[in-house]
């Protein structure tokens, strides 16, 4: 893939989620635009997968805007609900739920869970497509391990940051600078295999 077509377009409209695609993409020399500047009407997401999701995202946003795209599929996986909210993430609390009352759905369920048993991880996937028909799009995964917190602790990020607990540092997500969580996190973490990917690609 050539990095010179620099211009992408990002198939979330996420403020959260540009930001950090913004922060650790930028310095490798790529535009992103959010894909709401260029009126694509978000595709369902039908995937029983993350990565199914991503493609859908990156492959809906291409078809509609002739750019080449990146989307991330992302979710918090929590060991004592069996891997939920998982892929429903952003609509665990119903279809257009804010990140208040997905939190507050989380603590409710886990409220009798002792912080010992309440291990979760992030994870993500990004995809890059440079056309809407691209039979190799380039893929690179992450992962962040923690726990989930007793109560809600912190301001900055988004979705479940605000009673995500980092393994090593006893703090949320949201208690975070966003440097630091770009460090840590599993949207970091692919961000930086995707740039790395996208960099031994370039001619
Ligand atoms: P997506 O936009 O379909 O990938 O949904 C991802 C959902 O997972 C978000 O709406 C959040 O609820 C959650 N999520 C993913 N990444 C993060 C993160 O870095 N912090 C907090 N919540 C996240």
């Amino acid at each position: 893939m050539n990095v010179s077509s620099n211009h992408w377009v990002l198939a979330s409209d996420n403020p959260g989620k540009l930001e950090e695609f913004r922060t650790l993409l930028t310095p490798i020399g790529l535009k992103i635009s959010p894909q709401g500047v260029l009126n694509v009407d978000p595709v369902e997401e039908t995937g029983s997968t993350f990565l199914e999701n991503a493609l859908l995202k990156a492959r809906n946003a291409s078809l509609q805007t002739g750019q080449p795209t990146i989307a991330d599929d992302s979710g918090l996986v929590v060991d004592a609900l069996c891997g939920q909210p998982g892929i429903r993430s952003s609509r665990f609390a119903g279809s257009r739920a804010s990140d208040a009352s997905n939190v507050k759905k989380l603590l409710h369920l886990l409220k009798d869970i002792p912080p010992a048993e309440r291990k979760a991880h992030f994870y993500c996937v990004v995809v890059a497509m440079k056309e809407a028909g691209d039979p190799a799009p380039l893929i690179a995964t992450g992962s962040w391990y923690g726990s989930i917190s007793m109560e809600p602790r912190g301001d900055s990020g988004f979705g479940y940051d605000p009673v995500f607990l980092d393994l090593n540092l006893n703090s949320t997500a949201a208690q975070m600078a966003p440097e630091a969580k770009n460090r840590l996190s599993h949207r970091g973490q692919a961000l930086v295999k995707l740039q790395q990917i996208m960099m031994s690609n370039s001619d």
